[in-house]
C-alpha cells in the first residue's frame, strides 16, 4: 500500500470509528459484543423448481423513534406502535437476506452489515453455512441499493471479496450516485442536518463499491436474467434502489428491499418517510405507488427489514395499506 492509500485508509477508519453504525441507528453505544451467537438461521422456501433460503443477518434497533419516521406526529407514531402491541421506546428491524438457488446459479440478494456490524448484526456468514453453502459457492450478488446494511457484507476487514467467485449486479444510477455523492445531494433528505451521517454513508458505500467495481455489471430493466429474475426501479429511498422479482411456475415473489422499514408504520403512513431516505418525498411516492401495485396484483413480497422472515402481502386498508405476513402453520420448509 502506498502512502496516499494508507492516508486514505486511516482517514476512512477515522470516520467509521467516529460514527459507529450502532450510533447511526441510535443503538446503545460501544456495548461489549456480548452476544456471540445466535441470530443466525434460515428459512427454506420452495417456489416451483427454485429453492429460496432467507438468511438472517440479525436485526437493527433504532432507539430514537422521533427521527425514524421524521414526518410523523410524535404522539400519533407512539399511539400506532402501542395499538400494534409494540414497544414505544425503540423500533426493531430484521435483516432478511434472500438467497436463490437455480439449477446453475446461487444468487445472494444484498449482504447484511458485514464490516459495519454491531452486536446485533453480522450473522450472515453463519446463516449461509447453516443453510449448507460456502462463500465460494455464490455466483451472483444482486444489490438492491448501496446503503451499508446491504453491502457491508461484500468485503472483509482487509478489503478482500467475501464472495470471490461472484458477479455483482446493481443499478447504474445507484452505483454512479454513491461514487460521486456529495453533501449537497442530500437536500431532499432528513440526513441533510447530519453531515457526519452523510459522510459515513457515502464513504462506506465508496469503500465497498470500489472493491467490487471490476466485477460489477448493471441491471437491465427491460429483460429477464437467468430465466427467472426481473428488475424494477423503486427510487427515493436511494436514487437507484431496485426491486427484484422472481417468477416461476406461475408465481411471482417481489423482493421489495427497503420500500418500507416497518410493517406497522409505513404501509399505513407511507408519507411519514424514513430518516435515511435520500429523497423523502420521492420515497413516499414509490412506497405508495408500489404498495398499490402489490395490493392490486396480489404478488407475494419479501421485505429486507420486515419481521422475520419478511414474507407477506400488501393489502388496501382505508386510504393506504397494511402488511399481511405470510401464514406459516408449522416449522420447516415453506412451499409457496
Ligand atoms: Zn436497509
Amino acid at each position: 500500500m502506498n502512502r496516499r492509500d494508507l492516508i486514505k485508509k486511516v482517514a476512512l477508519a477515522g470516520i467509521l470509528t467516529a460514527v459507529p453504525f450502532s450510533e447511526f441507528y441510535g443503538a446503545e453505544k460501544e456495548k461489549e459484543k456480548e452476544v456471540k451467537d445466535n441470530f443466525s438461521g434460515f428459512q427454506k422456501v420452495k417456489m416451483g423448481d427454485l429453492t429460496i433460503y432467507i438468511l438472517s443477518d440479525g436485526y437493527l434497533r433504532e432507539d430514537d423513534i422521533k427521527t425514524y419516521a421524521p414526518k410523523a406526529d410524535a404522539k400519533e407514531l407512539k399511539n400506532l406502535l402501542k395499538a400494534n402491541f409494540r414497544p414505544a421506546d425503540h423500533i426493531d428491524m430484521a435483516i432478511n437476506v434472500p438467497l436463490v438457488q437455480t439449477r446453475d446459479r446461487l444468487i445472494l440478494f444484498d449482504s447484511g452489515m458485514g464490516i459495519f456490524a454491531d452486536e446485533r448484526t453480522g450473522f450472515l456468514q453463519k446463516s449461509l453455512s447453516k443453510a449448507g453453502f460456502a462463500r465460494k459457492d455464490i455466483t451472483d450478488v444482486f444489490i438492491s441499493h448501496a446503503h451499508i446494511d446491504h453491502i457491508g457484507g461484500l468485503i472483509d476487514k482487509n478489503d478482500a471479496l467475501v464472495y470471490p467467485n461472484a458477479v455483482y449486479h446493481i443499478s447504474k444510477r445507484e452505483f454512479d450516485f454513491w461514487m460521486n455523492a456529495e453533501e449537497s445531494d442530500f437536500t431532499s433528505s432528513y440526513l441533510i442536518n447530519e453531515p457526519k451521517k452523510i459522510q459515513f454513508l457515502v464513504q462506506g458505500a465508496q469503500k465497498v463499491l470500489k472493491v467490487i467495481e471490476s466485477k460489477t455489471t448493471f441491471f437491465d430493466f427491460s429483460s429477464t436474467l437467468y430465466s427467472y429474475f426481473s428488475f424494477e426501479s423503486a427510487q427515493g429511498h436511494t436514487p437507484g434502489m431496485t426491486m427484484i422479482s422472481v417468477q416461476v411456475a406461475g408465481k411471482k415473489l417481489t423482493y421489495i428491499a427497503d420500500l418500507s422499514h416497518s410493517d406497522v408504520l409505513l404501509f399505513s403512513h407511507p408519507e411519514w418517510g424514513f430518516f435515511a431516505d435520500t429523497d423523502i418525498q420521492m420515497a413516499a411516492r414509490s412506497r405508495r405507488d408500489i404498495s398499490g401495485q402489490l395490493a392490486e396484483n396480489g404478488n407475494l413480497a419479501l421485505g429486507y427489514h420486515l419481521p422475520w422472515p419478511g414474507l407477506g402481502n400488501v393489502a388496501k386498508a382505508e386510504e393506504n395499506f397494511r402488511w399481511i405476513p405470510y401464514p406459516v402453520y408449522r416449522p420447516g420448509e415453506i412451499e409457496l
